[in-house]
């Protein structure tokens, strides 16, 4: 057991690190967690850690919400998710019940309410949903603290405050928060008060200038250590998740995928905008407002060096990966007559507006409108599409495709290196493509096909764009080559 000076440096600087669900739950992990803060200890900062709740846990509370919702039983969920947590609160040596159990009863009392009255508001959507970073943060710090890290448990409500954002919905404002990503020395200065030099707090949450618990979108625990590392002017942010960065496609499915060792702010942040999961896309682009590099790394191992995004771009322009997003709802629309006159596409748009749907990619040709809507940014049941098209019946002849998916081409400077990838585009000559789209910032290309051919055509692209030798010194090893080399 090492211990660590608990007079730090008032000037020390900042640095945030990120640990996603699955580098959470074991023992293990946590052993890893605790070595990489002795270390940054060791070099004199004051440490933010900012943690996801344990694997699947954030999915399960979802699925609680829906069966109390629809009547059904909670009682038996939420006995797994209490084992889940005791499992690894044994392995670590600790009392569940001690440490959690307001949490657990708090939990049970909702659900059954929600169960009683058969409504759930996205205000105690936000509440049942936070209490999976509450859980697994309760026991990080006292397991850290056991270990003999100095480390102070802060609620994130406390420190993170959401915008409101005047008319947005309340699913929106709950679930999806927006927070500002200025330095802000009044934070800094209270944390900096903590006798203890690292701060153990939850992603994913923020509080509402009410008072009320607001979260900041699916897989918003990046943007949580973002923000935090922003407001305290942080050196840098540490993403530690379960891959050893950045790939040039979801190493997951794109086995010989290459690790990107250096990316723009720009190229993460549209990657991540097209699919890759491993940032949110959010966090991107709070991290370079501040210019703060992120720093990608592997939780189960740490020797390798990851990803760093920071200004500027690599210098060449190339094509650095292929995403895919599944879900996309395409809504093609035949407008008859003058479509080009005035106003038609404003009248359209005004259309998804209306139904409070947000567009993600939109084409035109001579006589058709297309639109991609993405189910990460909306909620695409029948009940919100079938209202819609009967209203934009009144404008034009729309039809919805679907299940779609999005392949995207991500890289600087695409436009001016047509050439390289003409040669993907050929792949496509057997599909049916609903919609291109080339982003105005010229990083992406992005074309819509059905779902069902997604997989293959990112496998077969990634293959002509990436197979064969290594594509330049911004990529690294494959996927293979890593998970095959000795620890
Ligand atoms: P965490 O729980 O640590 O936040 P996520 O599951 O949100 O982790 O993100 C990590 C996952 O992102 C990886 O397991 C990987 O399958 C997926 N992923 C998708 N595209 C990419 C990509 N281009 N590079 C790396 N990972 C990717
Ligand atoms: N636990 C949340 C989710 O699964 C936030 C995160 O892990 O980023 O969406
Ligand atoms: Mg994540």
């Amino acid at each position: 057991m090492q211990s660590t000076d608990t007079h730090p440096d008032p000037a020390a600087e900042w640095l945030v690190l990120k640990y996603g669900g699955t580098s959470v739950s074991s023992l293990e992990r946590w052993r890893t967690i605790a070595d990489t803060l002795e270390d940054r200890l060791a070099s004199g900062h004051r440490l933010v850690v900012v943690c996801s709740a344990l694997s699947q846990v954030s999915n399960r509370l979802e699925s609680l919400l829906e069966a109390a919702e629809e009547g059904r039983d909670v009682h038996r969920g939420l006995d797994e998710l209490r084992r889940d947590h005791r499992d690894l609160a044994g392995a670590m040596g600790l009392d569940l019940g001690e440490l959690t159990g307001d949490l657990l009863t708090d939990l049970r009392r909702i659900l059954e309410g929600i169960r009683l009255t058969g409504e759930v508001t996205p205000r105690l959507r936000a509440r049942v949903l936070s209490a999976g970073e509450l859980l697994s943060t309760r026991l990080g710090a006292a397991w850290l603290r056991g270990r003999g890290i100095p480390t102070a448990w802060q609620d994130a409500r406390e420190l993170l405050e959401a915008r409101l954002v005047p008319r947005l919905s309340p699913e929106r404002q709950y679930l999806s928060a927006t927070c500002d990503h200025r330095f802000d020395p009044a934070l800094d200065g209270r944390l900096r008060a903590l006798a203890e030099p690292v701060v153990l707090t939850q992603g994913f949450l923020a509080r509402l200038p009410g008072g009320d618990t607001a979260l900041l979108g699916r897989g918003g625990s990046d943007t949580a250590a973002a923000y935090f590392a922003a407001k305290l002017a942080a050196k840098h942010l540490e993403i530690w998740t379960d891959v050893p960065g950045m790939f040039t496609s979801n190493p997951r499915s794109v086995p010989d995928a290459r690790l990107l060792l250096r990316l723009g702010y720009g190229e993460a942040g549209e990657l991540a905008a097209k699919g890759a999961q491993v940032l949110h896309p959010r966090s991107i682009r709070a991290a370079q407002a501040s210019g703060i590099p992120i720093h990608v790394r592997c939780t189960p191992a740490p020797e390798l060096p990851g990803t760093v995004i920071s200004s500027p771009a690599p210098a060449e322009a190339a094509v650095r990966a292929v995403s895919e997003r599944k879900g996309i709802v395409l809504v093609s629309m035949d407008v008859e007559g003058d479509w080009q006159g005035v106003g038609v596409i404003a009248d359209i748009a005004g259309c998804f507006k209306a139904h409070g749907l947000s567009i993600d990619l939109l084409a035109s040709s001579q006589t058709n409108l297309a639109v991609a809507l993405d189910p990460r940014a909306n909620h695409l049941g029948d009940e919100i599409l079938g209202p819609l098209l009967d209203d934009l019946r009144e404008l034009c002849v729309p039809r919805l495709i679907r299940p779609a998916a999005s392949v995207s081409l991500v890289g600087s400077g695409i436009r001016t290196i047509l050439h390289e990838w003409a040669g993907a585009l050929e792949l496509f000559e057997d599909e049916e493509v609903h919609l291109v789209a080339q982003g105005a910032n010229d990083l992406a290309l992005t074309l819509v096909v059905n779902e069902s051919s997604a997989d293959r055509l990112v496998r077969r692209i990634h293959d002509r764009l990436f197979g064969g030798e290594p594509p330049g010194r911004a990529f690294g090893p494959t996927w293979e080559e890593l998970v095959a080399a000795p620890a």
